[in-house]
């Protein structure tokens, strides 16, 4: 194995000589394969179990988080799926964590339903293909009218490094983020108007991806019902479905 790596990555083969004098030959399990790996960084080398490892390690992480004390549930988390499309939502509802899974409740029925019938894949389909995340990972409680709280500025702070974390993990090609706060982390959004049915080159940390914008499906806003919601919502899932990334995972 020693011999075969740096037969193929010469230019590597200090840092691997290196690492094996630092392991314990006498005892193989203290020097995996997988860390061998992880510590040489090499991104040509299995870049799929790569991925599947560290976004398996930052989903056990996320789920330790307790950074935010006025947040009311423990982190929301769609699982590590690896993927080229990352679906960006806003903030678990109080449904979510007893569910343990993000959309959960009556948005993730219209929500799926749009998929299903733009994308002609069905909410199994989805939540195993398309990585889950949001804006903020735990539920923040009601506000006085005793609608969900909108996360806090400092909360949304605190959460961002997650996602940010995922990106740079996946590098996806695709992001699609639900409902006003969640676009805001990509694209300024005034109006609903000027950025449903639109899609957007954006760069985070060295990589560009697109983005394309949806409503938050949730009933609390009849806005992707009506006119001018309720076309520029299709002509969004028309893009989406479009998309190269996407038509990928409906292949798969
Ligand atoms: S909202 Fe995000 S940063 Fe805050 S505790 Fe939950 S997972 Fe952690």
């Amino acid at each position: 194995m020693a011999g075969t790596l740096a037969g193929r990555y010469p230019d590597r083969t200090r840092t691997f000589r290196i690492l094996f004098s630092h392991c314990d030959l006498h005892h193989p399990q203290h020097c995996p394969e997988l860390v061998l790996v992880d510590l040489l960084n090499f991104p040509a080398l299995m870049p799929a179990s790569r991925k599947r490892f560290d976004l398996n390690r930052h989903v056990a992480k996320l789920l330790q988080c307790r950074r935010c004390p006025r947040m009311q549930s423990t982190p929301v988390s769609g699982g590590a799926i690896v993927s080229d499309v990352m679906l960006i939502g806003q903030a678990p509802g109080p449904r979510e964590p007893v569910l343990r899974r993000p959309f959960a409740h009556t948005a993730g029925k219209t929500l799926f339903h749009w998929f299903e019938e733009f994308c002609g894949m069905n909410e199994a389909a989805v939540r195993s293909t398309i990585y889950f995340a949001a804006v903020c990972r735990c539920f923040p409680g009601k506000n006085s009218s005793g609608g969900d709280r909108v996360p806090a500025r400092d909360e949304i702070r605190n959460c961002s490094s997650w996602m940010g974390k995922e990106i740079a993990i996946l590098r996806p090609h695709l992001i699609i983020p639900v409902g006003r706060l969640a676009i805001l982390q990509f694209v300024d959004c005034g109006k609903l108007e000027k950025v449903i049915g639109r899609k957007f080159r954006v760069e985070r940390a060295g990589h560009h991806f697109d983005v394309i914008p949806l409503p938050h499906p949730s009933g609390a806003s009849p806005w992707h019902k009506i006119a001018p919601g309720k076309r520029l919502l299709e002509r969004a899932l028309k893009l989406i479905a479009r998309h190269p990334a996407m038509k990928d995972l409906a292949g798969r």
